[in-house]
This record gives structure tokens, C-alpha cells and sequence, in this order.
């Protein structure tokens, strides 16, 4: 073999190029919808089980369900994981996501496995959480609220927070579960009167619980497993569980049509409907019940048997007709008050 002038320097040249441009690092664009520390975590486990490079935004549900349907047709994400259901089903209907039916479909949940069927496999449940309020019993010390009504009361005014609905997951599930247990316009009527207790609608759903830990409100429209994260890590927060009753989510996962890493969404998507993926949240201090029938639900989880909870519509509530009916209204009825 010759070796000539040029030669030697295109092996030099490829010995100095750093491993990952001769083979190209394979790599996942996630949309991460639930808190940041659990995104950050859960990606770290995938890339050390797999070598996958995890690209991670973190945003909130209605927000991450805006961006992809603004990048329909040049989507720039992989993969849709977590949030509330609602917002995974208005995606699936709008054909935004793939069709996909995992193998490990086999091991989840039946309130998971409805999820995909609602959706026609377009999504799937991760986990599940009941919606509800904490408080912080240093600023409520007596009458404590255990019922949507009590949130009423005069003596919370400038008190209570809870997220927007179009940006925030969280706040969908509320609109959604007042709608169900009272009917539309008693639950628009609630609102209402709610609002004159509200301090700040927020952008992320778990942002008020947050607020009533530090003591600058003193109660936080959230989910309970969210309120539950605050009592853990020692602020004097009590979870309340309504007393007339109350919504759920179905926390879900979504393939974003065409983006540009199917494969690896794929291996994504199966590991994360794995029992040791799915035991990931614990560590980082999140406490919903996995979807996953063989992963430990952490202790802490609020026990969804325990709780009185509405029979709540999913497919009807995750609907573009009804969702997008539900949010016009609240915008022209509630968020534009003054
Ligand atoms: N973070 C946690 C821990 C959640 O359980 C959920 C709900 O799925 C979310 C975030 C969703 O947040 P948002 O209400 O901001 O869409």
C-alpha cells in the first residue's frame, strides 16, 4: 500500500477528531411537562441506561401542547412525557402524535392502558395523581377548608393561587373537575365568586403550592401529591382532599409525529413504561402512583382509594371541541376580570 503526504494527514486528522463525530452521538429531544428536578433526573437514568443524549425542555402541560401544535409539520421534539392527560388526548385527536403500541402495555394500569385506547394508541398513562389543595397551617389555624366550597370564604381573600388553565395542566383538571361535579355554569359561577380570593393565576400548575410554602399565600390550588413534595421537604403544608369530591389526571406520554429521532423516542418510550424507570420520580421527590403494576408506588403517594373521586371524562374533557370550548370561556369569564 501506498501511503502518501495525504493520506498520513487524514489519519492524523482522525485521530485527533473526538469519538462522537466519526460515530455521531445518538441523542432524544424531549418535552419534559413534569417538575424540572424529576425531568432532570429521569433524563440522567435514560442516558445512563441507554448512551442516549437527552436534549430536555421542561414546560408546562397546555404550554407543551401550544408548542407542538405550532410546529406541526416541522416538529423539532421527540417525545412528550408527562403532564396531564387532557392536553395527550386533544394532541392524539389532532394527529399531532404517533400511533405507537408498546410491548409493556401488558404491564400497566387499566386507568393507563383506557388512556391509550381513548387516544387509539396515540398516548399512554405514566402515572395518575389526585387534584386537591394544600395549606399552610401556620396562616390557616383554625376552620381549616376541607371542601371546594370552603375556598369561598371571605377570609381568604388575597389568599388562595392556583395556575392558569390554558398554560397549566393542573388547572385544566380543576376547571374540568368542577365542571363534572357541579355542571357548567354553577362551576363558572364558582369560579367566579373564587376569584375574588385568588391572588395571581400562575403559569405552572404547582407553582402555588410553592407560594404557600414560603408563606406568600396561604393556600395553593394543586395536585395532592404536589403538596405532599412541600411536607416532605419540611415546609408546614396539610393536603387536603375535597370533601364533595374530585378529579384526577392520568399523567401521560406522547411520540411527536415526525420528529426527527424515532428510534430513539421508541427506546424512550419503552423504558419509561418500565418499573425501574417509573420508581425515578421518588428519588426525585415526586409522589404520584406509576402506571407500571410490577414499580413501587412510593408511600407517600396520596392513596387514590382513599379519596373521593369523580368518574371523570377523559376522553370527553381531552377533547379540542370541549377543551377549547372550556378555556374561550374561562379567558372571557375569568381571566379577564379585573
Ligand atoms: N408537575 C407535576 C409533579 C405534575 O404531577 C404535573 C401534572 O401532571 C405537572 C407538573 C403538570 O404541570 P402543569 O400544571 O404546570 O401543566
Amino acid at each position: 500500500m501506498m501511503i502518501n503526504r495525504f493520506t498520513l494527514l487524514a489519519a492524523t486528522a482522525m485521530a485527533l477528531l473526538p469519538a462522537t463525530t466519526i460515530a455521531q452521538a445518538k441523542e432524544l429531544v424531549l418535552y419534559c411537562t413534569v417538575g424540572e428536578e424529576w425531568c432532570r433526573a429521569q433524563s440522567e437514568a435514560f442516558t445512563r441506561d441507554t448512551g442516549i443524549n437527552v436534549l430536555m425542555t421542561r414546560k408546562s402541560s397546555g404550554e407543551t401542547y401550544a408548542q407542538i401544535k405550532a410546529e406541526e409539520g416541522q416538529p423539532r421534539g421527540d417525545v412528550w412525557w408527562g403532564g396531564t392527560g387532557d392536553p395527550h388526548l386533544q394532541a392524539a385527536q389532532e394527529g399531532l402524535t404517533e400511533e405507537y403500541r408498546s410491548p409493556l402495555l401488558a404491564e400497566l394500569q387499566p386507568w393507563a392502558v383506557s388512556q391509550a385506547e381513548t387516544s387509539g394508541y396515540r398516548t399512554v398513562g405514566i402515572y395518575a395523581g389526585a387534584l386537591g389543595f394544600g395549606y399552610n397551617s401556620t396562616m390557616v389555624t383554625e376552620n381549616a377548608p376541607a371542601c371546594w366550597k370552603d375556598l369561598l370564604d371571605a377570609r381568604y381573600k388575597d389568599d388562595i393561587q392556583v395556575a392558569n388553565p390554558n398554560s397549566s395542566g393542573t388547572s385544566y383538571t380543576m376547571l374540568a373537575t368542577l365542571v363534572q361535579l357541579m355542571g357548567e355554569d354553577e362551576a363558572f359561577a364558582y369560579l367566579k365568586e373564587l376569584h375574588a380570593n385568588i391572588n395571581q393565576y400562575t403559569k405552572s400548575g404547582s407553582a402555588p403550592i410553592r407560594a404557600a410554602a414560603t408563606g406568600e399565600s396561604a393556600i395553593g390550588i394543586v395536585f395532592m401529591h404536589d403538596a405532599v413534595t412541600q411536607t416532605v421537604e419540611g415546609a408546614p403544608i396539610v393536603t387536603v382532599a375535597p370533601c364533595e369530591g374530585t378529579g384526577y389526571e392520568v399523567g401521560s406520554m406522547s411520540l411527536i409525529k415526525g420528529g426527527p429521532n424515532p428510534e430513539e423516542a421508541k427506546i424512550w418510550y419503552d423504558w419509561a413504561l418500565s418499573a425501574k424507570a417509573q420508581e425515578v420520580g421518588a428519588t426525585a421527590k415526586s409522589f404520584q402512583v406509576p402506571s407500571n403494576m410490577k414499580a413501587a408506588t412510593p408511600p407517600q403517594a396520596p392513596k387514590l382509594s382513599e379519596i373521593k373521586l369523580i368518574d371523570y371524562d377523559f376522553a370527553k374533557y381531552g377533547s379540542s371541541e370541549v377543551r377549547n370550548a372550556l378555556l374561550a370561556r374561562w379567558d372571557a369569564e375569568i381571566g379577564a376580570l379585573p
